[in-house]
């Protein structure tokens, strides 16, 4: 597996044929915030409301049957994309609901099911999460946490920006309930060892949610695998369109949470004063959902299959091998993350001294080089390495090895502009 023809994937891409700042041509590397969308996925969510549009699960006529069975096919579409049945697969908003979906139906564990109530918290109880989580994968576990009494704690982020799992046996113990963790960190790209983790949690009888809003865009993802509760990730991160995420649980647990959001066609029977609940997947999806944004999803699904998931993050390890080598290599740039392109992504976050992050990400745009500048939603990350904000750069199946040559050439003229290039 080498890289991708990327010259024809752009092709399938129209917003990289468009210039930027005066003329230059567009270099797009913030996918890790969102990724661009390919014709493909336009198309589907164009098709669906020029010839199918419809409130799904609603009305007697033809379109009506058409958007739902667009719908449902689009649901199987993605389960299969990782491995999962279609009624596992809950459709939210992105990411961030589907993990606050979860930290609902946690804090109201006394109203759920046997499967759920098992894991009812309360003061004595931990959770574990990661000091890598985005803010999405962390703050609904805090507040989980103050609402029940719980403890949250959290593994702890080595030097090299590796999970440190040498605490894992304290950390990880019969008081636990929920472990939380990300598959792939968004600002060190480390992929970490799930299933280890999840092997250990699961003896000690706990749940397990992934975040994998940065995995399965960029890795082959296949959840028995894995072997954890729950995974949740964003369309909008993998060619998809916005306002679409997805929630996979496993049957069994799905089956005995209480709602999130309740209202129409997740109902089972309404009465006057109570109703009952619909099984999943239909419980957790209040309202009119978002059809056409789940047909193009699974058209993101269907491009991304076509080109193949291991050629994917093969394509994206070359690359970050490439960028690994040539920015690591700039005077005054340090990277945050692991210096080895193995078990990690294509997610590249790096300091330039001297120079503060927005300086930098200025300098690029100026260029036409879109990066991203900030704390990314990891504050307490940025706090473990001891600084406030980094530069980062990210990279999709559109981006090639010129993409990376641009961005070490803008640090060096941020470098020059800033005065202080190294001396030649
Ligand atoms: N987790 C990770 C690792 C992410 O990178 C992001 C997006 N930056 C999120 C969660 C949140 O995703 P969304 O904003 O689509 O809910």
């Amino acid at each position: 597996l080498g890289l991708l023809d990327v010259d024809a994937i752009r092709a399938d891409f129209p917003i990289l044929d468009r210039t930027v700042r005066d003329g230059r041509p567009l270099v797009y590397l913030d996918s890790g915030a969102t990724s661009q969308k390919p014709r493909q996925v336009l198309d589907a969510e164009r098709e669906f409301y020029e010839r199918h549009n419809a409130a799904v699960h609603r009305g007697a006529h033809q379109l009506a049957e058409e958007a739902t069975d667009g719908y449902e096919t689009a649901r199987a579409t993605i389960a299969a994309f990782i491995g999962a049945g279609a009624d596992e697969v809950v459709f939210t908003k992105n990411t961030t609901e589907a993990v606050n979906l979860v930290a609902y139906a946690m804090s109201n564990a006394a109203t759920a099911g046997e499967e759920l109530s098992r894991f009812r918290l309360g003061p004595g109880d931990e959770v574990v999460v990661t000091e890598m989580e985005h803010h999405a994968n962390l703050v609904p576990w805090q507040e989980l946490c103050r609402r029940t009494g719980a403890t949250l704690r959290w593994f702890g982020v080595t030097d090299e920006g590796r999970l440190d799992l040498s605490g894992i046996d304290d950390l990880v113990n019969e008081r636990t309930k929920l472990v939380a963790l990300a598959h792939q960190s968004n600002v060190l790209g480390t992929v970490n060892p799930v299933r280890e983790v999840a092997e250990r949690a699961h003896r000690v009888g706990a749940l397990v949610l992934v975040d994998a809003a940065q995995s399965v865009p960029h890795l082959p993802v296949d959840v028995a695998g894995l072997g954890v509760d729950f995974l949740v990730f964003s369309g909008h991160k993998m060619l998809g369109p916005n306002g679409i995420g997805v929630l996979w649980g496993r049957r069994e647990l799905l089956a005995a949470m209480p709602p999130f959001i309740t209202g129409g066609s997740m109902i089972g029977v309404v009465h006057m004063d109570h109703s009952t609940w619909a099984d999943p997947p239909q419980r957790f999806e209040a309202g009119v959902p978002m059809a056409p944004q789940a047909v193009g999803l699974a058209a993101a699904c269907d491009y991304l299959s076509a080109i193949g998931m291991a050629e994917v993050a093969a394509h994206e390890h070359a690359l970050t091998e490439y960028a690994l080598k040539h920015v690591a290599a700039l005077d005054g740039v340090r990277v945050i993350g692991p210096a080895e392109a193995e078990d990690r992504g294509a997610t590249v976050s790096f300091t330039v001294e001297g120079i503060h992050p927005h300086d930098v990400g200025q300098v690029l745009d100026d260029r036409g080089v879109a990066v991203r500048v900030g704390h990314h939603c990891a504050w307490p990350l940025h706090r473990r390495f001891g600084i406030v904000a980094t530069t980062r750069a990210s990279f999709y199946v559109y981006n090639s090895f010129a993409d990376i040559d641009a961005l070490v050439e803008g640090i060096q003229a941020a470098q020059r502009f800033f005065g202080v290039a190294p001396a030649r």
